[in-house]
């Protein structure tokens, strides 16, 4: 089986950009490869956190990768600062990155903009460490958001680049996407995100999801209730492609384009059909993050498999860069 790689950020709550971009893929994806999935804490202090909830968080995003249906899958789930070859690999591949790829990197640019006093080191060689995460696994396959292509492409230019240096050791990896992989939020411009105040979390109770689309942006140019909408530009008809059964979403497309409906009725029937989806994934989380045994036994063994994995990898990085070893 070839091996797969992904990680996700404990900055915030999992929004279900996430969970379409990414986590729902995973689950699909777990049958077909040797998966490895990853929560990536030490790529989340690069921006501000809260430090007395930030151990917390990583259990509860652990709970609420298994609460999404890897709970069921023969898959290996770990966390990267338990697993210390990860940030030793990122400093070798520094050596070999040139500065101007990594200031081309949009999310930095983004992310600097985000966090103007915090433009720090880590925030700029983030995909240095990423690329690390990738390549100590060998992993050839990398499911992600559009968001990330571009770190998954400088990746292949670093594996491609230590191989060309000091000979073939990595596989080039390659990112996987699927149509859930851009979701804007709320405000329909920005990507959705858990560090913009713009998302709807996967474990939402259902009054505030309700409350949220609600307010969410629709077609702009609709102002009217009987004014014609454009689904094509319409976040909303967007997230109905994705909990609609096809036949409502066939009759709210064309009923939008003569009015026949309006965003205040079309917001309801997406409301219905995303409680009834997420209701189950948030009564696992809850049982998941009342008994965090299940998840500490999961984070477990995914560490000794992972570290296993990374220190035969390091070993053989280690003879390539020619150290001295007594
Ligand atoms: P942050 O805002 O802290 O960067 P994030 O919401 O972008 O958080 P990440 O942990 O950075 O989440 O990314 C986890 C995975 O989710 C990645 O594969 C990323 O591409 C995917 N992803 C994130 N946001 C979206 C989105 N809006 N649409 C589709 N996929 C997304
Ligand atoms: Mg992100």
């Amino acid at each position: 089986m070839k091996r797969l790689f992904s990680g996700i950020q404990p900055t915030g709550e999992l929004h279900i950009g996430n969970y379409l971009g990414a986590i729902k893929n995973w689950v699909e994806l777990a049958d077909k490869f040797d998966a490895i999935f990853c929560i990536v804490d030490y790529h989340a202090i690069s921006v501000e956190y809260e430090i007395h909830e930030f151990s917390s968080r990583t259990q509860n995003l652990a709970a609420g990768l298994l609460a999404c249906g890897l709970v069921e899958k023969k898959c290996t789930l770990f966390v990267q600062s338990h697993v210390q070859e990860h940030t030793e690999l990122a400093w070798v591949l520094n050596s070999i990155t040139p500065m101007g790829d990594l200031s081309r990197m949009t999310q930095f640019k983004d992310k600097s903009r985000q966090n103007p006093d915090n433009i720090n080191a880590g925030l700029f060689s983030y995909p240095v460490l990423q690329a690390a995460d990738i390549l100590i696994y060998k992993a050839e396959v990398v499911p992600v958001g559009e968001d990330q292509v571009q770190h998954i492409e400088l990746s292949r230019e670093i594996a491609r680049k230590f191989n060309a240096r000091y000979g073939e050791t990595f596989p080039e990896p390659k990112e996987y996407l699927t149509r859930g992989a851009r979701i804007l939020g709320l405000d329909g411009q920005a990507k959705m995100s858990k560090s913009l105040n713009n998302h709807i979390g996967v474990f939402e109770d259902e009054k505030s999801l309700r409350e949220k689309l609600r307010t969410a942006f629709t077609d702009p140019a609709r102002l009217r209730r009987s004014d014609p909408g454009n689904p094509d530009v319409c976040n909303i008809f967007t997230l109905h492609k994705f909990f609609t059964e096809e036949g409502v979403v066939k009759q709210i497309d064309g009923d939008c384009r003569k009015a026949a409906i309006g965003c205040v009725e079309c917001k309801k029937i997406l409301a219905d059909r995303m409680v009834s989806h997420l209701t189950p994934l948030r009564e696992r989380y809850e049982d998941l993050t009342s008994n965090q045994e299940k998840v500490r036994d999961v984070l477990s063994d995914g560490f000794v498999r992972c570290s296993g994995l990374a220190k035969t990898t390091m070993n053989e990085v280690r003879e390539r860069l020619g150290l001295f070893r007594p």
